[in-house]
């Protein structure tokens, strides 16, 4: 099953980035081409009946399999940034994180008004990156199709912050 084939994968990096934390490592995963094919499908079966326009991915690890979903479904990629780094004209917006507060930036002409997106990202874990995220589509008059996640962490119960702007939440690994 795939899923128990990503956890084995998956590496816990302890006391990464701060003494305490344990960091779910993905790279491992990106060195099987064969098992990225096979979770792209896994996400593609995932997201059947969201009537996608664009998926969003989050820097940086959300680029990774976000471009790789968007290029198999043959649909636009929007890169959504930390603050300073995209060169084109942005909105923006800013949110808490533990310790002071985070901003992320998209193109102003990221997708036409109207368009349906799906917001990508490696982990969910308290969900502030993804509601920002989902509020900056939204400032573009973007509709939130749904969400996929490499990771959950289902243990932060964070799923529920997310279905007031879509029921559609995905995840190919759970951690409960
Ligand atoms: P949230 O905003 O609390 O949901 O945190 C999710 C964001 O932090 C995502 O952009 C992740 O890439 C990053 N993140 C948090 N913890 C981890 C981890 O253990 N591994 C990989 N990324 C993480």
């Amino acid at each position: 099953m795939l899923e128990e084939k990503l956890k084995h994968i998956i590496r816990d990096v302890y006391d990464f980035p701060k003494p305490g934390i344990v960091f779910k490592d993905i790279t491992p995963l990106l060195q099987n081409a064969q098992l990225c094919e096979e979770m792209v499908d896994a996400f593609v079966e995932q997201v059947k009946d969201c009537k996608l326009d664009a998926v969003a991915g989050i820097e940086s690890r959300g680029f990774l399999f976000g471009m790789m979903l968007a290029n198999r479904l043959k649909i636009p990629f929007v890169p959504i940034r930390k603050q300073g780094k995209l060169p084109f004209h942005t909105i923006s917006e800013s949110y808490a994180l533990e310790y002071g507060q985070a901003t992320i930036e998209m193109h102003e002409d990221a997708f036409p008004k109207g368009s349906r997106i799906l917001i990508h990202d490696d982990l969910l874990a308290t969900g502030g990156t993804v509601v920002a995220a989902s509020k900056l589509i939204e400032k573009l008059g973007g509709e939130i199709a749904g969400y996929c996640f490499v990771i959950s962490l289902d243990f932060l119960n964070s799923q529920g912050r997310l279905t007031r702007f879509s029921p559609h939440v995905f995840s190919l690994a759970h951690y409960k």
